[in-house]
């Protein structure tokens, strides 16, 4: 146990300690035990807790409370997962009666909306929790009270899941610091980050993102639409100029206020522009949120400030028309669009002729042809709305050429067994959907190929059919026409081989684990101890890198 005021082995006075407790209990009535570690966040000379029970001082600074284990006598020894966790807010049996139980400030988060939240009146330093404004891929944001300075603010609060990932914490961090380093009107405000409980306070816009204003009231009439890129285009100007691209824009990272204020928030994927592949993690999976992304960040290739450019056209045009520009069954089916297909506008179009070509010239898939930054976005902007015509020529029509093999045939072979086969899967027809992808990929024509083996994988993932995952993941690439149909179905081969290297790795160390239950006699039990160390470190990072994977390719709402 150590102790808060101790030095850390390096010798540097460390500023907060964290003291982890593992507790176990029986239950009177029917014999059943479990085990909780719980977590404290200790202040450097602050006073260790009373551990037993676990009282009050220690309640103050709890951090977390997850049960590690239960056994019940009637169902024998269940993993950690299927234990009764306490509900955030549930009194649990060994606090002190009457005293509210801990809130544990970093939920799991699942689909049920009010799942994992924390409750009014949560305690977060000086910060009050008031109630939850919103949540997306990394965390929930609460309405608070900030005791200290009397004024409400916002706080973002890291997913319980994502904060034992490295690269989520880096990325969270990131998102404080580069809003921090903007000092921009129509940029939220950070106030103040914790690092160790993984929150961050930041004013709070006391309005909605544009997501949710359009699916309540319609879309925006285009002056108001106007306006709203306008002040998005100043405060990412902003950025650009200190090297910073957000990386992440769309409807729902734009809130709006009463007054018509607008604050670009959540710059979790920001990045600089230096980087040499900005559109790509460090494991090679492209980020952001396929239904408003670039065509380049969808095939990770290096971006620049032209990528917001078009992710702030994909949102214009989702506040006009109350949907995106491109929509399909699948983040790769959508990321393809944006990559091949033309920008259409309703038959019947309320949308001034101007403003539609502002949105051509925004979401023009050329990088080059696009407009090229903010000062010029800014002035077709008031271009539009004196009504005159765009600064340079209107783009070129976007042609899109199908490749020789994927001509009238092709169309007729979609419009027959893959469209059947969409069909039989949205009616739960799963065999038969199965039999009819099977055959469309063994086609000649690799576009057919590809879009059955795409829809294949994913049946196969949902079945946990590795073979079947990897058989088409290999005809993918065979010829995979798209560079990221191409790293899709590389993501999917590497995801493979990651999660059999982490099976043979539990499976080393339950073998080791068996050694030392019964060692023999010629292997030191200090020898088996310290390579069964080294395999659970190797075991707990990889864990969390194959975790890290799965988060990120999953698609994010608008
Ligand atoms: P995520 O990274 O999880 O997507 P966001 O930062 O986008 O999180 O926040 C999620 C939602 O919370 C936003 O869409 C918005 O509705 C609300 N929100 C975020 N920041 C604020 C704020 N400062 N004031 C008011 N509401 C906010
Ligand atoms: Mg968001």
């Amino acid at each position: 146990m150590p102790q808060p005021d101790a030095p850390c082995a390096c010798g540097a006075p460390p500023e907060v300690v964290r003291v982890d407790v593992v507790e176990s209990r029986r239950c009177p009535a029917c014999d059943a035990t479990d085990e909780r570690r719980a977590s404290y966040d200790l202040l450097r000379g602050e006073m260790p807790p009373d551990l037993s029970p676990l009282g009050t001082r220690a309640r103050r600074k709890l951090s977390t409370v997850e049960t590690v284990a239960l056994a019940s006598p009637a169902t024998g020894t269940a993993p950690a997962v299927e234990a009764p966790a306490p509900a955030p807010g549930s009194s649990i049996g060994w606090l002190e009666a009457g005293a509210p139980a801990p809130a544990d400030p970093t939920p799991a988060l699942g689909d049920d909306p009010d799942a994992g939240l924390l409750p009014p009146n949560t305690a977060l330093g000086v910060y009050r929790l008031q109630g939850a404004l919103g949540r997306g891929g990394m965390g929930v944001v609460y309405a608070a009270y900030d005791t200290s300075l009397d004024r409400r603010v916002a706080i973002k609060v890291l997913n319980a899941e994502l904060c034992r990932n490295a690269q989520f914490i880096e990325r969270f961090e990131r998102e404080a610091k580069a809003c921090a380093a903007l000092s921009h009107p129509n940029i939220t405000h950070i106030y103040a980050i914790d690092k160790a409980r993984h929150y961050f306070v930041m004013e709070l816009v006391a309005g909605d993102n544009l997501a949710d204003r359009v699916a309540r009231d319609g879309p925006l009439a285009p002056p108001l639409a106007l306006d709203v890129v306008r002040q998005t285009a100043r405060g990412l100007r902003a950025g650009a100029a200190i090297g910073i691209i957000h990386r992440d824009i769309k409807p729902s990272n734009l809130l709006i206020d009463a007054q018509g204020q607008v604050k670009i928030t959540d710059f979790g994927l920001a990045k600089a522009f230096v980087d040499r592949n900005p559109g790509l993690t460090s494991t090679g999976i492209v980020m952001g949120t396929p239904l408003f992304m670039s065509p380049e960040q969808g095939r990770g290739g290096p971006i620049d400030q032209r990528s917001d450019i078009y992710s702030l056209g994909a949102s214009l045009y989702y506040v006009l028309y109350g949907r995106p520009p491109f929509e399909g069954d699948s983040p790769i089916a959508i990321i393809l669009k944006h990559i091949n297909d033309a920008v259409l506008f309703p038959e019947r179009d309320a949308v001034p002729e101007p403003v539609r070509a502002l949105l051509l010239r925004m979401l023009e898939k050329d990088v080059s042809r696009r407009i090229p930054d903010y000062d010029a976005l800014l002035a077709d902007l008031d271009r539009v709305e004196r009504g005159e015509g765009l600064s340079a020529a209107a783009p070129r029509r976007v042609v899109v050429v199908a490749p020789r093999s994927q001509t009238r045939r092709r169309s007729l072979f979609k419009v027959g067994k893959l469209s059947v086969a969409r069909t039989n899967l949205k009616l739960g027809r799963r065999d038969k959907a199965k039999s009819l992808l099977e055959e469309a990929v063994g086609d000649v024509d690799a576009a057919t190929r590809n879009e059955a083996a795409v829809l294949l994988c994913e049946l196969f993932e949902g079945e946990g059919d590795v073979e079947g995952v990897r058989r088409m993941a290999q005809t993918i690439l065979q010829d995979p026409q798209d560079p990221a149909l191409a790293a899709f179905a590389a993501w999917k081969l590497a995801d493979l081989d990651e999660r059999a290297a982490l099976e043979s790795l539990r499976q080393a160390v339950a073998r080791y684990e068996a050694i030392l239950r019964d060692p023999p006699d010629e292997l030191p039990r200090a020898v088996v101890e310290a390579q069964l160390k080294r395999l659970r470190g190797q075991l707990s990072r990889a864990e969390r890198e194959v975790g890290a994977t799965q988060v990120v390719l999953g698609s994010r709402g608008a």
